[in-house]
């Protein structure tokens, strides 16, 4: 049910001279085409921009198969969702909550204070952005779970002003999830926005009646959504494109053939343009996972979903020649989910310079880091792995230089700017300075 690429022999005949074109044309992503998708958000952003509230609740008609008056969720809807929260789901999120509000306090950025001269001070500021958009997915799960990663790391951040938006939910009364709306009650959130798709990222970009305008949209989303966030990139900010989920996994003889073939398909389940794709060295281990797929995806709740990503072009088993071409291999795709099942996979592991998140060794599967490692699980797809980051506490923080220099340093260093504005024939930059040291220069 998964196609099988064979790259081995391939490189060392030199049949392949660029690997990263190689792997992305024979594991291409799904057809995740934005620029149609633009088409298609487009005139739902501007919609937004000109109607504003109006036209959010046309869009959630139609969309969302639901008309929903009050777009912000009232306070006793927060409330109830909480108060009916299966004790054990909330005891759970408090953990991953823990878990996350952790990981992030230690990843916080202090102030650092350089003096490149003597009474020359520069001092980088990290200060959180004011208002933030989160957004929350709710078209096939509702990932109260993100309510979790996105909130987080920004109230760790000291974000003052935070709003969550998430679809509405035809079968709640156009209310989003009971359990979004329980996550958002147990972190404090009371700004929340029964909205999705474009129609939520453009709300957020412009502001609308009852809703200020915010500074950064984050979350992860699906295609209409990562749209949306390019289209209105430079009108907000963003986080990054964090669209149809990824998994890659990097394995030997040492992996378990079934908890592979299991983790394979639970990024599957997530959306039929979900990638799962193994790359081994081993004819055995591969031959054994293909052969545990029917069977787990037959027992699996969303199996049609799953077979639907499995059987697509940018799922596959790729067989490689050995360890060290499969690691270039897997750098090469950029995963935004990348599992090492390896002898030696903590070193393997540090080999990696393009994944959104690794994991490493039989005991760290993917669906830990998606809801209890303390990580976050908000990542960049489609191969962003290369050049963005996943969600953190960063993600919330704006660095400002602060420059404070002594009058001596700034004569110390005065010919050197003068020198500099006259080789840029911009003369007005030197007389700002020379201007402080009359008949001097
Ligand atoms: P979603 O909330 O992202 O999208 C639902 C919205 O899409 C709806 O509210 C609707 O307004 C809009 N929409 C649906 N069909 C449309 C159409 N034809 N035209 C215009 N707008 C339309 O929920 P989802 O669909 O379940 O997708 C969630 C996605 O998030 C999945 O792809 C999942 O893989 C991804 N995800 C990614 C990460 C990550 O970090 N990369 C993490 C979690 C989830």
């Amino acid at each position: 049910m998964i196609r099988r690429v064979d790259l081995r022999g391939r490189v060392a005949a030199g049949e392949v001279t660029d690997l990263q074109a190689e792997v992305n044309a024979l594991v291409p992503r799904a057809v995740f085409d934005v620029e149609k998708a633009l088409d298609v958000v487009r005139p739902i952003c501007l919609d937004v921009r000109h109607r504003g509230l109006e036209a959010i609740r046309e869009s959630g008609e139609k969309f969302d198969h639901v008309r929903v008056e009050d777009i912000r969720v009232p306070a006793h809807a927060l409330k109830t969702a909480l108060e009916e929260l299966d004790p054990v789901v909330r005891s759970a999120f408090e953990e991953s909550i823990r878990r996350v509000r952790e990981v992030s306090q230690d990843e916080l950025t202090t102030d650092i204070a350089s003096e490149p001269a003597p009474g020359g001070r520069v001092t980088q500021r990290f200060v959180p952005v004011q208002r933030v958009g989160l957004y929350v997915p709710g078209g096939r799960a509702p990932l109260a779970s993100s309510v979790v990663m996105n909130v987080v790391p920004a109230q760790v951040a000291g974000v003052p002003s935070l709003a969550v938006a998430s679809p509405p939910q035809k079968d709640f009364g156009g209310l989003p999830h009971p359990t979004v709306l329980a996550v958002c009650a147990l972190l404090g959130i009371d700004e929340v926005y029964a909205m999705g798709g474009a129609q939520a990222i453009a709300g957020f970009a412009y502001g609308f009646d009852g809703c200020r305008k915010v500074n950064l949209i984050t979350g992860p989303g699906n295609i209409y959504v990562v749209a949306a966030k390019r289209f209105l990139l430079g009108e907000v900010g963003i986080d990054s494109e964090a669209g149809p989920t990824e998994i890659a996994i990097l394995a030997d003889d040492s992996a378990d053939p079934k908890h592979v073939a299991a983790d394979l398909i639970s990024q599957a389940e997530h959306d039929p343009m979900a990638a799962s794709v193994l790359v081994t060295p081993s004819e055995a281990l591969a031959a054994a996972v293909e052969a545990e797929l029917p069977t787990q995806v037959a027992q699996t709740k969303h199996s049609e979903r799953v077979t639907e990503a499995l059987t697509g072009q940018q799922s596959a088993v790729v067989l490689v020649d050995d360890l060290d071409q499969g690691t270039a291999v897997v750098d090469a795709y950029a995963a935004e989910h990348l599992e090492i099942q390896t002898v030696d996979a903590e070193e393997r592991a540090g080999l990696i310079t393009n994944a959104g998140a690794i994991f490493v060794g039989g005991w760290s599967p993917v669906s830990l880091g998606d809801y209890c490692a303390g990580s976050n699980h908000v990542l960049p797809t489609a191969g962003c792995a290369c050049h963005s980051s996943g969600l953190s506490v960063r993600s919330f923080l704006k660095a400002v230089h602060v420059v404070n220099y002594s009058r001596d340093a700034l004569h110390e260093v005065a010919g050197h700017v003068l020198a500099l504005a006259h080789a840029e024939d911009l003369p007005a930059h030197g007389a700002a300075v020379s201007a402080r040291f009359p008949g001097e220069h």
